[in-house]
């Protein structure tokens, strides 16, 4: 029986879980907008992940190079996307692109600056001018320390605008009334063990991706999915979730993210016979093709024998040749990693790199304006009302089968910025709060809560997440095929089961970081199954989607989105939904779908 536990109640006008890039520029462009605006997050704002992105935000700004258009940017990313992405998204995020960074800059981020005085930009995957014509430098940077300067910037508006933090707060689960509308989110504050239920007009869900799913992975360990976990136990479904991104640098051994930016300032590739092997596979973009096409190309490298190390299942990635004064002014953060996790002085030596999973194209499906979709028969477009979701954790389709890099941070902030106008145009400052009469009160999380916290199974958290680790490590991997996908399923099923026998040994409630990881391992456990079953449903091979058995794109078949559900005992539905090619305005018209190449 579930013991009984004090709730201590909170109002606001929006609640925004996650204090990442994405929940940081929506709740505070809601402050801005008098709005009362609290933030919750399981750790130190300036802990999120965000914090670690190196290379770049992307915009059309045309600070460099030959000019540059938003419409080139948006022909890349659909292209990138491997025309899974919807093209009003693509054309409101890069079209917005433009005003959310002079906007940044303004807010006080410090971004690298040309001799001018104007935003640095660099070369970044698959970023090009006049529809693929042309390299193009459009990733803003600060150095090699991007999300930081961001971050930083964003959490220091929030403060100004008088938003408040509820800081190593555990979000459990939303509070979902009978009309099927959320109502806000229970969380537990991990510091005094106590409970909170969080009432908003709006709930935002910027709680980024669940990247610890795999065994190898560039994110943090925070990063465990919690609000998709959190949508699909509300009954909600996810998107496109058999698309994960691999990043192609990742430090052999260590995993840790060597930017694509030490392509993009003339890095480049080779293999044990020192070939520059990239310019066989991509002979016009070579090193700078988009990053699906890399690291296939490094995998067939390996397969083929040609892997460096001692047992050659690594790939070497040089910038011995840039100058000293260029990698100590624009990557300074890579050479310090190369030294610490790899033992290798840049300057001199190459630096071990494998494919290592990166992002998580998939997630919570929302419309351009961020609103939670919940597709029904009748209304495949239906909104929930009272939730959004941003950021990694979303998935408003501008990244479809595979993103570009630079324009994830780009997704936060225009989107962020989406959200908080939304929040401004539909809410009514101070607004009574409905009832929670009829529907759940928050009961349900401290349920789930309760059971972990007294769980006396035999199954350790960590044992079990390692195993599921491997397992999507192993079976959803850079190529895929019918077997290893099916066999894939199959195991991560049983994972699925065994969380029943998990057990814990601390039983407290202040900081009990036992239970933190088991209630984790649940949000992980969940998306790792849906992804699995997804890819698996998916009988084509597009952008990150790469299937040995169909090497080809099927647009007749699967130009659509995977939509996929899961039930509290693991049962899964899969649905399908057309991909949106009607742009936005008349300012561009859609992009045809065609072969791609680099
Ligand atoms: C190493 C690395 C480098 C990258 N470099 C780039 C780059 O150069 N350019 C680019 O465009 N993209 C880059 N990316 C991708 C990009 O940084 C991420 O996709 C993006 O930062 C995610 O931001 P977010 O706001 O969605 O989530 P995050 O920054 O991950 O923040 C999630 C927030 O949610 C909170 N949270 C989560 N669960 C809970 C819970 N249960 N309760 C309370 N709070 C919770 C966390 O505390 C945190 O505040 C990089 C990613 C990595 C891993």
């Amino acid at each position: 029986m579930t013991q009984s536990y004090e709730i201590i109640d909170h109002e606001f006008d929006v609640v925004v879980v996650g204090a990442g890039g994405a929940g940081l520029r929506a709740g505070f462009g809601c402050a801005e907008k008098g709005l009362r605006t609290a933030f919750i997050s399981k750790v130190f704002p300036t802990r999120s992940h965000t914090v670690a992105a190196q290379g770049g935000i992307s915009a059309a700004l045309g600070n460099m190079g030959d000019g540059d258009d938003w419409r080139f940017h948006m022909y890349d990313t659909i292209k990138g996307s491997d025309w899974l992405a919807d093209q009003d998204a693509v054309e409101y995020l890069c079209k917005e692109a433009i005003p959310a960074i002079i906007e940044l800059e303004h807010y006080g981020v410090p971004f690298s600056r040309t001799a001018e005085g104007k935003i640095y930009q660099r070369a970044f995957g698959g970023m090009t001018t006049n529809y693929g014509k042309g390299t193009a430098q459009r990733t803003c940077a600060a150095a090699d320390r991007t999300g930081h300067a961001i971050l930083h910037t964003l959490y220091t508006q929030s403060l100004k605008h008088k938003a408040e933090f509820f800081i190593e707060y555990f979000a459990l689960d939303l509070i979902m009334g009978e009309d099927g509308e959320c109502l806000g989110v229970m969380a537990w504050d991990l510091d005094t063990g106590t409970l909170h239920r969080f009432r908003g007009h709006q709930t935002i869900l910027a709680t980024g991706g669940y990247g610890r799913a795999y065994f190898s992975c560039t994110s943090a360990h925070i990063c465990t999915g919690d609000g998709g976990a959190m949508a699909l136990r509300a009954g909600l479904p996810l998107q496109d979730m058999e698309f994960t991104q691999f990043h192609p640098t990742g430090i052999y051994g260590a995993g840790c993210l060597i930017t694509e930016g030490v392509r993009g300032e003339g890095g480049y590739l080779t293999n044990s016979e020192g070939e520059r092997f990239m310019e066989r596979y991509a002979p016009s973009a070579k090193d700078l093709a988009s990053r699906d096409v890399v690291s296939r190309s490094m995998t067939i490298e390996i397969r083929e024998g040609r892997g460096v190390g001692p047992k050659k299942d690594h790939i070497h990635l040089n910038l011995m040749h840039l100058d000293p004064d260029i990698i100590g002014e624009r990557l300074p953060g890579i050479a310090e990693s190369a030294r610490i996790f790899a033992g290798v002085d840049v300057t001199k030596e190459p630096i071990p790199v494998l494919p290592t999973v990166h992002y998580n194209m998939g997630g919570i499906q929302t419309n351009y304006k961020t609103e939670v979709i919940n597709p029904t028969k009748k209304d495949p477009n239906k909104a929930v009302p009272g939730l959004m979701a941003i950021g990694e954790a979303g998935c408003v389709s501008v990244h479809g089968a595979n993103r570009l890099g630079s324009n994830s941070l780009l997704d936060l902030v225009v989107f962020g910025r989406a959200a908080a106008i939304h929040c401004a145009e539909t809410i009514t400052p101070g607004a009574t709060h409905k009832s929670l009469k009829g529907g759940d009160d928050g009961t349900k999380a401290i349920e789930r809560l309760d059971h972990y916290r007294h769980a006396k199974g035999k199954t350790s958290t960590s044992a079990l997440r390692e195993k599921m680790q491997r397992v999507m490590q192993d079976h959803a991997a850079v190529f895929r095929t019918g077997d290893t996908l099916d066999a894939g399923v199959k195991a991560i099923d049983k994972c699925f089961k065994e969380k029943k026998d998990i057990g814990i040994s601390d039983r407290s409630m202040i900081f009990n970081t036992d239970l933190v990881e088991a209630l984790e391992l649940d949000n992980l456990m969940s998306q790792a199954v849906v992804s699995m079953h997804s890819a698996a449903n998916r009988k084509e091979s597009r952008g990150a989607h790469a299937r040995e058995d169909f090497p080809d794109r099927n647009d007749k078949t699967w130009m659509k989105h995977t939509v996929t559900w899961i039930d509290d005992k693991g049962k899964i539905k899969i649905d399908y939904r057309p991909v949106i090619m009607e742009t936005l305005t008349d300012d561009i018209e859609t992009i045809p779908p065609k072969k791609r190449v680099y």
